[in-house]
């Protein structure tokens, strides 16, 4: 079952007349329930590629299927319809709304829903719980450690039910030891069923996921299980 399908993938930049491609045909199947890291130099495309993957964009050509959705050739109202029924993001810096509580920053994603109050905090609480931060639903993002502003994070993107987690960077922010305490929520999620796509630079993080898609200048260069994925562990 394809969670996403890329064919032929080409996007370009355009700087007044000149043309900048910048991913230069990428083509890819994600499967429900895989846990991916897409890895490559700086300028290789990853962004990019993170973007259309996250619906934020469109492609110059090729086809995208998200979840049975063709978005390739999707306006904007449509594509940002299938992004918030389908995608939780996970970003670098977080973007936690400071104003509001741990609770209610979780629950943003079902306001948008269409979801009552009660119903949202339950289901908002719930996740809390999930990522161990459900005695500090009341916290404010300034009163919460980085690593907990990312269970947070972690938390509002799984709210949803998507059918993808997207994480860009998600450990860029943090300290060696927290690192590893979000990879190990990255893993239970996975466990549970989700489907994870996550970008990194570092191998340490790679080595977390299943398989690891690395681009370089624009192109898918390689495409590998990871070996504890091999051993089946
Ligand atoms: P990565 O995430 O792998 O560093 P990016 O996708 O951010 O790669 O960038 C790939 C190339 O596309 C770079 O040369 C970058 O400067 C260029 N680029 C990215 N976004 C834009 C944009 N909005 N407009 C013009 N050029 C862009
Ligand atoms: P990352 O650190 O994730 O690789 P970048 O620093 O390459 O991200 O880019 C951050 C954002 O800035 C990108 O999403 C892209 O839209 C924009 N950007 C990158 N390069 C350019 C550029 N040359 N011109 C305009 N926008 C750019």
């Amino acid at each position: 079952q394809e969670v996403i399908h890329l064919e032929a993938i080409r996007k370009s930049y355009f700087i007044g007349k000149n043309e900048l491609p910048v991913l230069k045909g990428v083509t890819l199947d994600i499967l429900k329930n895989e846990y991916v890291a897409l890895m490559g130099p700086s300028g290789s495309g990853k962004s990019t590629l993170m973007n259309i993957l996250g619906c934020l964009d469109t492609p110059t050509g090729g086809k995208y299927v998200l979840s049975g959705h063709d978005v390739s050739t999707m306006e904007d109202d449509a594509l940002a319809r299938v992004r918030n029924k389908e995608i939780g993001f996970v970003f670098q810096q977080f973007n936690l709304m400071p104003r509001l509580s741990a609770l209610e920053n979780v629950a943003v994603p079902l306001i948008y829903a269409g979801i009552s109050k009660r119903d949202r905090d339950e289901k908002a609480m719930m996740m809390l719980e999930k990522v161990g931060l459900g005695q500090r639903y009341k916290h404010k993002p300034n009163e919460l450690s980085g690593g907990q502003c990312q269970r947070v994070a972690i938390a509002r993107a799984l709210v949803n039910d998507p059918s993808l987690i997207l994480a860009d960077e998600p450990t860029g922010n943090l300290d060696t030891k927290t690192s590893v305490e979000i990879m190990e929520i990255f893993g239970r999620i996975h466990a549970g069923g989700n489907t994870v796509v996550l970008v990194t630079h570092e191998e340490d993080i790679a080595e977390h996921a299943l398989r690891v898609v690395r681009l370089r200048d624009g192109l898918i260069e390689s495409d590998k299980l990871n070996n504890h994925a091999l051993a089946g562990v």
